[in-house]
């Protein structure tokens, strides 16, 4: 098993910090206007063990919309709230080997290939269970407050944002519906999944929700069950495998440990049974993944032998 050495641990992460403060590729995101709008230089990381000890450096408390990265959760609630097997009906386990945003759907069952590209998500979403728009919204912000510890918020603006200029999304909502992957109300799901997306966190937060994952769904600091611990694997495996969209296989690979990155910048990764890591920079590379999460992850990844299949 993995020994941490408190001080010694909080000095590494510190070094990472400083050695990758200076990377300046890549973009932020630029198709959602509100986003734009990120200081390039933000940059934190933190780390939570499953036993609750907290090592946070940088712009930890910085919010931030946690996008793509609610996939993962959104995806939990809708296990619990039908089970396994009609969820799989409904979204499948394939990675694409595309974009997140690519409108693809599977040729013979016609459902997207997975819960975490934007097509596959935005299915999820729609399954969420409540009547009416509010208790379905509301479900959803109860749950992100059990893995985070305190009570979120929609950003507006970022929402707003969204909504207007979402077409793509807006394209894939359809195809599925004329597929009848989505039931509801089209406008209705695409309204939860962009509330969903512009929920605000900070690297804090998402280091806990990450924890909250490794530790069977309960959250190591108030020790609130936030997921059902039955469905953790389903979501560790969709996580693993196409959780960094078509940077995913070569991710497993090297990091070797399920993640989920978001085009806000912010990427999460959960250590089964030892801790959650997450790490925020909104420099992104071209497949929206930021660059010095990877790399940073990457490093440690390697420093503490944290891959799945490390035999050494
Ligand atoms: N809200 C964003 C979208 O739907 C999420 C994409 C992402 O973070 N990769 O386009």
């Amino acid at each position: 098993d993995l020994e941490i050495v408190p001080s010694q641990f909080l000095g590494f992460l510190k070094d990472l910090h400083s050695k990758y403060k200076s990377v300046q590729e890549g973009a932020v995101a630029n198709y959602i206007p509100e986003l734009a709008k990120v200081n390039p230089d933000l940059f934190s990381i933190c780390v939570v063990t499953v036993d609750g000890q907290l090592y946070e450096v940088g712009d930890y408390e910085q919010l931030f919309t946690i996008q793509s990265m609610s996939k993962v959760f959104a995806y939990g609630l809708a296990l619990e709230d039908h089970g396994r097997d009609y969820i799989l009906t409904r979204v499948g386990v394939e990675p694409t080997g595309d974009a997140f945003n690519a409108i693809i759907l599977d040729e013979q069952s016609k459902r997207p290939y997975n819960p975490m590209v934007n097509a596959g998500a935005i299915a999820t979403t729609s399954l969420i269970k409540g009547s009416g728009a509010t208790e379905r919204l509301n479900r959803m912000l109860d749950m992100f407050r059990r893995y985070i510890g305190h009570d979120v918020f929609v950003d507006i603006s970022v929402f707003t944002s969204e909504r207007s200029t979402g077409h793509r999304n807006r394209a894939m909502a359809h195809l599925m519906f004329n597929f009848g992957m989505i039931d509801q109300n089209i406008e209705e799901a695409l309204d939860l999944y962009f509330q969903q997306c512009a929920v605000m966190v900070n690297c804090r937060d998402l280091a806990v929700m990450a924890a909250t994952l490794a530790n069977r769904g309960t959250n190591p600091i108030t020790g609130e069950q936030a997921v059902d611990s039955h469905y953790i694997k389903d979501i560790l495996s969709v996580m693993y495998t196409c959780g960094m969209y078509n940077f995913a296989g070569e991710w497993a690979y090297k990091v070797g440990i399920p993640a989920k990155s978001g085009i806000c910048g912010g990427i999460f990764a959960v250590v089964p049974h030892q801790m959650g890591i997450a790490v925020f920079s909104p420099l992104l590379d071209a497949r929206g993944n930021s660059v010095r999460g990877v790399k940073v992850c990457e490093e440690l990844s390697q420093h503490l032998a944290l891959h799945l299949f490390e035999c050494s």
